[in-house]
C-alpha cells in the first residue's frame, strides 16, 4: 500500500508524549504493551469452569499457580530463549569418539524443570485421583501456550507409561524413575538418575504412517527378553531422553521394545544421532535421525504385537496433540484480544470496530469449542477404565478431536496473527512461534487422513463406538432443532459409511462439529452456543473467520478471554 492510499485518522487512545527532536527517538505511540503479568488460568473462564465441573477442583491451586507463573515475564522469556537458541548436536568428542549428545539452552532446562515439577509427565499415573487427566490437560494447555516445544518429551514420557505396562517387570523397574518429579538432564545411566524421560521411535525413511513397513531388525539374545536392534529412525524427537519405545521387526513380526541410551551394565548403548532436523517450527525441541547398531533393547509386550502395544502410547500423545492445539488457539485469541483492546485505528480501538468484533467473536467461539472438546476427551480418559461407554467414546473421540482441533488451529492462529497487523508477523511477538507450531500437531502421531481413517476403523470394528457417540450427542437432544437434524443426518451415516474412505474427512469433521455444538449447548453461554450452531452447523458463515452473519454481544463473549493487565492475579 502506498502512503497516499492509506487512510489516516486520529488515534484517540494514543499516549501523549513529549515531542522529540529526532524522529528515531520519538516515543512509540499507539503501540500495545506486551501481554505479561496475567494469569493464564484465571483469565480463562471456560477452563476454570471445566476444571471444577470435571472433578479436577482438587488441583485448582496448582493450576492457578502455574497459570500465574506462565504469565510472568520470566517464563515468557524462557520460551523465547529456548527457541532462539536451538539445540546443538555433538556427534563426536574432540578425539573422535561418539558422543551423541544434544546441548540445550538453559531456558529449555528451566521449562522442563517446571513442567516435570508440575508432574505434567506423570500426574494421572501417580495420583489415580478422579479428574487427574482433566487436571493434567489444564496444566498442559497452559504450558503449551507459553512454550509448546518442550512439551514433546513431556508428552512422550507421560504416554509411554501406558505402553510400558504391557511388560510388568520392566514397568516396575522404570515407573518409579519416570514418576519422579525431579528433572535430571544428565546424560547418565537411568539407574543413577533422579528422574528420567522417554521418547518414541516409529517413523522410518520409507514410512511413518505405515509403520508396518519398518525395516529395523531385532535379534533375540538367547531365550531372554533382551534383543539387539539394528536399523534407523527417520524422526526421533528429544533424543536426549533416557529411553525410547521403538518398533522393530522380530522373528514373529513387528514388535515394541524399550531401548535405553545406556545398557543395563552402564555402557553407552549403540544409539547414534546422525543429525538434527532443521524444522519449520518447534525449534526449541530437538528432533533427530538416529541409527541403531546392535543396540540393546528389552521387548515390551508380545513379539509380533508391536502396533497393539505402542498404540497405547500413541493414544495418549494424540490426546496431548488435541490439548496443545486448543492451547495454541487460546493463546492466539488472548494475544489478538489484548492487541485489539489497546490498538486504535480509524478513530476507535480495534475492539470497537464492528468488523474486528466479528473476527474476534468468531475466534473466541472456535477457541471455546476447542477447549470444551479437548476437556471432554480428557474426561473420557479419566473414566474409561471403569466405564465401558467412556472407553468406547475415548476410542473414537481421540481420533475425532485430534483431527479436528489440529486442523483448525493453523487457520485460527493465522487469523489471530493478522489481528496484530504487521507486529504479529515479527518474531518479537509470540505469534510466529504459535503459527509455526500449529501444523505440527496435525502431522505427528497420525496425520489428518490417518486420523479420519482411524475414525472409520473404530466405527466399523467396534460398534460400541457408534453407540457411545450417539449417546454423547443425544445428551442434548431437543435443545436445538438444528443440532437434532444435524445429528440425525450423521447418525444415518455412522454405520452405512464406515467403509467409505473417500468421505472420511467429511464424516469426521461433522462428528467433531456436532460434539462441539452439543458441548456448547451444555456449558457455554446461550449466545455463544447459538452462534456456534448457526455458523458451523446451519451454514450462516463464510469460509474465513469473521463471517458471522448476526451480531453477538462481543463484550459478553470476550469478557472471559483475558483480563486486563491490571487485573488481580
Ligand atoms: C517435528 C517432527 C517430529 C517428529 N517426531 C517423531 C518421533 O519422535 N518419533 C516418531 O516415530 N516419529 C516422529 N515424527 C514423524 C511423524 O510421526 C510422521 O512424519 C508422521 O507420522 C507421518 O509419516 P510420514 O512423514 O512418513 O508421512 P507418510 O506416512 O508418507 O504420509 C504422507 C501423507 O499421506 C497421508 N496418508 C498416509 N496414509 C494414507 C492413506 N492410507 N490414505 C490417505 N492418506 C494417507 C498422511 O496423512 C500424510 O498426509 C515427527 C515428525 C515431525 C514433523
Amino acid at each position: 500500500m502506498t502512503a497516499s492510499s492509506r487512510q489516516i485518522s486520529p488515534q484517540p487512545s494514543a499516549p501523549s508524549s513529549e515531542p522529540a527532536d529526532v524522529i528515531g527517538d520519538q516515543a512509540a505511540q499507539n503501540q500495545v504493551p506486551p501481554l505479561t503479568g496475567y494469569n493464564l488460568f484465571l483469565s480463562d473462564r471456560t477452563l476454570v469452569q471445566a476444571v471444577e465441573r470435571e472433578g479436577a477442583g482438587w488441583a485448582r491451586e496448582q493450576i492457578t499457580e502455574l497459570g500465574r507463573f506462565l504469565g510472568t515475564e520470566e517464563a515468557q522469556r524462557w520460551g523465547f530463549e529456548a527457541n532462539e537458541n536451538k539445540p546443538v548436536l555433538h556427534t563426536h568428542d574432540r578425539l573422535g569418539n561418539r558422543r551423541d549428545e544434544v546441548v540445550f539452552h538453559p531456558s529449555w532446562h528451566n521449562l522442563m524443570r517446571i513442567s516435570v515439577a508440575n508432574r505434567l509427565h506423570s500426574l494421572p499415573w501417580e495420583s489415580g485421583r478422579p479428574g487427574a487427566h482433566v487436571a493434567r490437560a489444564a496444566l498442559m494447555m497452559l504450558t503449551a501456550q507459553n512454550e509448546a516445544g518442550h512439551t514433546c518429551p513431556i508428552s512422550m514420557t507421560f504416554s509411554a507409561v501406558a505402553a510400558l505396562r504391557a511388560e510388568p517387570e520392566l514397568a516396575a523397574e522404570w515407573e518409579p524413575r519416570i514418576l519422579s518429579s525431579a528433572y535430571d538432564p544428565r546424560f547418565a545411566p537411568a539407574q543413577e538418575k533422579s528422574g528420567v524421560l522417554l521418547g518414541m521411535g516409529m517413523t522410518e525413511k520409507q514410512g511413518g504412517s505405515d509403520v508396518r513397513a519398518n525395516i529395523t531388525r531385532a535379534e533375540r539374545i538367547g531365550s531372554s527378553r533382551e534383543y539387539l536392534i539394528t536399523g534407523h529412525k527417520w524422526f526421533c524427537s528429544a533424543p536426549m531422553c533416557d529411553a525410547f519405545l521403538i518398533l522393530a521387526q522380530a522373528p514373529q513380526g513387528l514388535t515394541c521394545f524399550l531401548l535405553p541410551r545406556w545398557t543395563p551394565d552402564g555402557k553407552r548403548n549403540a544409539f547414534h544421532i546422525q543429525r538434527l532436523k532443521d524444522k519449520m517450527g518447534n525449534r526449541s525441541n530437538a528432533s533427530s535421525e538416529v541409527e541403531f547398531v546392535r543396540a540393546w533393547a528389552h521387548v515390551v509386550g508380545e513379539e509380533g504385537r508391536g502396533v497393539q502395544t505402542i498404540i497405547e502410547m500413541v493414544n495418549h500423545t494424540r490426546l496431548d496433540c488435541a490439548i496443545a492445539a486448543a492451547g495454541l488457539m487460546r493463546q492466539a485469541l488472548a494475544q489478538a484480544v489484548h492487541h485489539a483492546r489497546h490498538r486504535a485505528a480509524f478513530g476507535k480501538l480495534l475492539i470497537d470496530q464492528p468488523l474486528m468484533r466479528n473476527v474476534l467473536a468468531d475466534l473466541a467461539i472456535e477457541s471455546e469449542a476447542a477447549t470444551l472438546l479437548m476437556i471432554r476427551l480428557a474426561h473420557a480418559f479419566d473414566h474409561w477404565e471403569r466405564d465401558e461407554r467412556e472407553r468406547a467414546f475415548c476410542r473414537v473421540a481421540t481420533a475425532i478431536a485430534k483431527y479436528w482441533l489440529c486442523k483448525r488451529s493453523p487457520m485460527h492462529v493465522g487469523e489471530a496473527l493478522e489481528c496484530l497487523g504487521g507486529n504479529g508477523y515479527v518474531e518479537e511477538s509470540v505469534m510466529p512461534r504459535l503459527y509455526r507450531e500449529a501444523p505440527l500437531y496435525s502431522i505427528w502421531e497420525g496425520s489428518g487422513n490417518v486420523m479420519c481413517l482411524d475414525v472409520l476403523r473404530a466405527l466399523a470394528k467396534e460398534p460400541a463406538t457408534v453407540e457411545a457417540l450417539l449417546a454423547a450427542l443425544q445428551s442434548t437432544a431437543g435443545a436445538d432443532k438444528r443440532l437434532d437434524v444435524y445429528v440425525e443426518s450423521i447418525g444415518n451415516r455412522l454405520s452405512a459409511e464406515a467403509g467409505d474412505k473417500y468421505a472420511a474427512r467429511d464424516l469426521t469433521e461433522k462428528l467433531a462439529l456436532a460434539l462441539q455444538a452439543s458441548l456448547m449447548l451444555r456449558y457455554s453461554s446461550p449466545a455463544m452456543a447459538e452462534r456456534f450452531i448457526a455458523s458451523r452447523l446451519a451454514g450462516q458463515h463464510g469460509h474465513a473467520f469473521g463471517t458471522l452473519t448476526e451480531e453477538v454481544n462481543v463484550e459478553d463473549i470476550l469478557s472471559g478471554v483475558v483480563e486486563p493487565l491490571a487485573a488481580p492475579k
